[in-house]
């Protein structure tokens, strides 16, 4: 299917490669690269970025996702320091940090994230987001997240339930939805948010009803963005949504109760994250 003009985006080639040297230099994943972003030639430029931490393989198989999969390597216990090190040289006021899937330890890795965020919080002013797994609706690891009190716990629905076997089979609705509601009730000052990708055959009335599902667990802010397919391997595009309709999500959206929705063809979860944070905070 030929990608509309509305999905073309244009790259500065000196950009990338300065913050590709950069990342290299301190060692560290980002989910921009894992995920072949289209945004990466903006929020380069912006000296923006999402760190991936505990390795760059993961352990589940979605079909939507770029990402390499496989046994990833134990954890690098530095790689915390090493994340607010970049954070302070890219002087970011806020900070996104997410993660493979880490079904092979215990706690899925969420000793290791609540240290990367104490880490990044002793960094005056600078807000942090943690874009989590769904730690297989680990209440113990959900509550170590929380209690290094990120400002905001961000953990994507990806699509409509009724696409999950074919997009995402090893993960499971609920489970997703139970992860949101419960960061709520451990800690009502953390702001929740979640995100899909549009274009994968689900209709207007799914969509609706996922964000009254999310609206039903408390959830602030929401992203909606459109599903560009990373090979020929990975799952089809259906549709290709027209700027008209995410518009009409955004309203939508807004009008069920989030204090935030960025919906467009090249929103992904992390993009314009700061801009999420500030309009929640004023709201
Ligand atoms: Fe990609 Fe996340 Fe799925 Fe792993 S769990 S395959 S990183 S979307
Ligand atoms: Fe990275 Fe997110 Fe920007 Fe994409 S939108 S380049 S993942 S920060």
């Amino acid at each position: 299917m030929k990608k509309p003009e509305w999905l073309k985006v244009k790259v500065n080639p000196a950009e990338l490669k300065h913050m590709e040297e950069f990342l290299k230099t301190v060692k560290l994943n980002t989910v921009c690269q894992s995920a072949h972003c289209p945004n990466m030639g903006e929020c380069f430029s912006r000296r923006t970025a999402t760190f991936m931490i505990m390795g760059n393989i993961c352990t589940r198989n979605c079909r939507f996702c770029a990402v390499e999969k496989g046994h990833p390597a134990p954890l690098d216990e530095d790689e915390p320091r090493r994340v607010a090190e970049a954070a302070r040289a890219l002087k970011l006021r806020h900070a996104v940090v997410t993660c493979v899937t880490r079904d092979d330890l215990p706690d899925g890795g969420a000793s290791h994230f609540a240290r990367t965020v104490r880490e990044l919080k002793k960094i005056p002013g600078l807000t942090v987001e943690v874009l989590v797994s769904d730690f297989r609706g680990d209440e113990g690891a959900i509550r170590t997240v929380v209690e290094s009190k990120p400002d905001v716990i961000n953990h994507n629905l990806e699509t409509v339930p009724r696409l999950y076997p074919a997009v995402r089979p090893m993960a499971d609705y609920e489970r997703s939805l139970f992860l949101l509601k419960k960061v709520k009730e451990l800690d009502p000052a953390i702001y929740t948010k979640s995100g899909i990708m549009v274009g994968l055959g689900e209709t207007e009335e799914e969509v609706i009803g996922l964000m009254k599902d999310l609206i039903g667990v408390g959830c602030d802010m929401m992203t909606i963005g459109q599903y560009l397919r990373p090979s020929s391997s990975h799952i089809a595009v259906v549709e290709y949504v027209t700027p008209e309709q995410f518009e009409r999500y955004r309203k939508i959206g807004y009008d069920l109760g989030f204090k935030y929705v960025a919906s467009g063809p090249l929103v992904r979860s992390s993009y314009n994250a700061a801009e999420g944070m500030d309009t929640v905070n004023e709201s």
